[in-house]
């Protein structure tokens, strides 16, 4: 087993006489300034002139103020704001007033790792990324609980990285739970992989081909999006709790006996090849480089496969049944 790290491997006493810069306020931002906060530890909120983000920061009783005032006078400076936004954050308000023995920190390593971002040598940097998205760290963490992290160091100057990083996953909560060291390589390669093969591009893509066969065979459209889409969650809550065997402990033996001899026919050995090709391009760069050039010209790709997404007969009959589901926010 990995070495989990919890609330006595943490001190928050690091923050004493120290200020620590959240740059962004929104999904990460307010829930690592907040529980910061709610910690004891100075925080100061950084966002761009005409942020949407601003009045919410300062109603949350935050000081705001732009980032580069926040990188002068801030020790500790997180990037929160999109990973497509912080090279050019980081460039133009962040770099020019960098200081000796300052520390930048990441949630994602994207941008360290691809090379976008390459802080001077006489900073640290490190990385605390929750497992979870922002309002659920805020929200879990209202509660005295937390969401478990990763953290990860790339650079220690000040030889005090290690004990900062884990300080500052107990200010957001996350030793409440467990906190796990990685390195920024396996966090963004093993993130881009999760996302594209599994979490978003291989669900959607195995909810809609399911959805597409009931359909051409004639059954109906209602009836297809509860069993495809549905009745996922459903599914995915019970193994979310007790792992596979739970949710095969639940389910009826017919329909264990068919997840057994047919899921390996849908997920096969091509499959599997063609997600050792997907990680290969996320570990060559290849797909960092597109997407990186695909932001440079104002995402086309992005935003044409966005649209003809929406034109999938899932979407229509989805909001349809949704308004029947009175318990669904939304
Ligand atoms: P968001 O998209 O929620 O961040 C938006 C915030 O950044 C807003 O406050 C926005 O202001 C601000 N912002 C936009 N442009 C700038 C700028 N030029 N200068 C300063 N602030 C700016 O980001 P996320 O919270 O989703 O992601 C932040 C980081 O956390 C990323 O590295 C991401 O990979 C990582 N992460 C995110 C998770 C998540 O749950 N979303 C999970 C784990 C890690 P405005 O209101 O004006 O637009
Ligand atoms: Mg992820
Ligand atoms: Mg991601």
């Amino acid at each position: 087993m990995a070495k989990m790290y919890y609330e006595e491997n943490g001190n928050l006493e690091v923050f004493v006489g120290k200020k620590v810069g959240i740059i962004g306020y929104g999904s990460q931002g307010h829930s690592h300034a907040l529980n910061l906060k709610d910690n004891g530890v100075e925080v100061v909120v950084g966002l761009h002139e005409g942020s949407k983000s601003w009045e919410k920061a300062m109603r949350d009783g935050f000081e705001v103020k732009k980032v580069e005032e926040v990188a002068k006078e801030c020790d500790v400076l997180m990037l929160l704001c999109p990973d497509t936004k912080q090279k050019e954050v980081y460039d133009k308000s962040v770099k020019p007033h960098l200081r000796e023995g300052q520390a930048i920190a990441f949630a994602h390593g994207f941008n360290i790792h691809y090379g976008q971002i390459v802080p001077p040598v006489n900073v640290d940097v490190f990385m605390v990324a929750p497992k979870g998205p922002g309002h659920l760290v805020r929200r879990v963490f209202v509660e005295g609980k937390g969401v478990p992290a990763l953290f990860a160091i790339h650079q220690d100057f000040t030889g005090k990285a290690r004990e900062l990083a884990l300080a500052y996953a107990k200010g957001i909560g996350s030793t409440r739970a467990g906190v796990l060291e990685t390195s920024f390589r396996e966090e963004t390669e093993t993130d881009l992989f999760g996302e594209q093969a599994v979490l978003c591009g291989g669900v959607t893509e195995l909810i809609k081909a399911g959805f597409d066969t009931l359909v051409k065979a004639g059954y109906q459209k209602e009836v297809a999006y509860f069993e495809c889409l549905h009745e996922m969650k459903l599914i995915v809550d019970l193994f979310y709790e007790g792992g596979f065997e739970n949710m095969r402990y639940s389910i009826s033996d017919t329909a264990e006996y068919g997840d057994y001899v047919v899921g390996k026919r849908i997920i096969n050995e091509d499959t599997r090849k063609e997600m050792e090709v997907v990680l290969e391009e996320i570990q060559t760069g290849k797909f960092a480089r597109e997407w990186i050039l695909e932001n440079q010209i104002n995402r086309p790709v992005f935003n044409a496969l966005k649209n003809k997404e929406l034109e999938h007969p899932l979407v229509e009959v989805g909001k349809k049944l949704r308004e029947m589901m009175s318990w669904i926010k939304k």
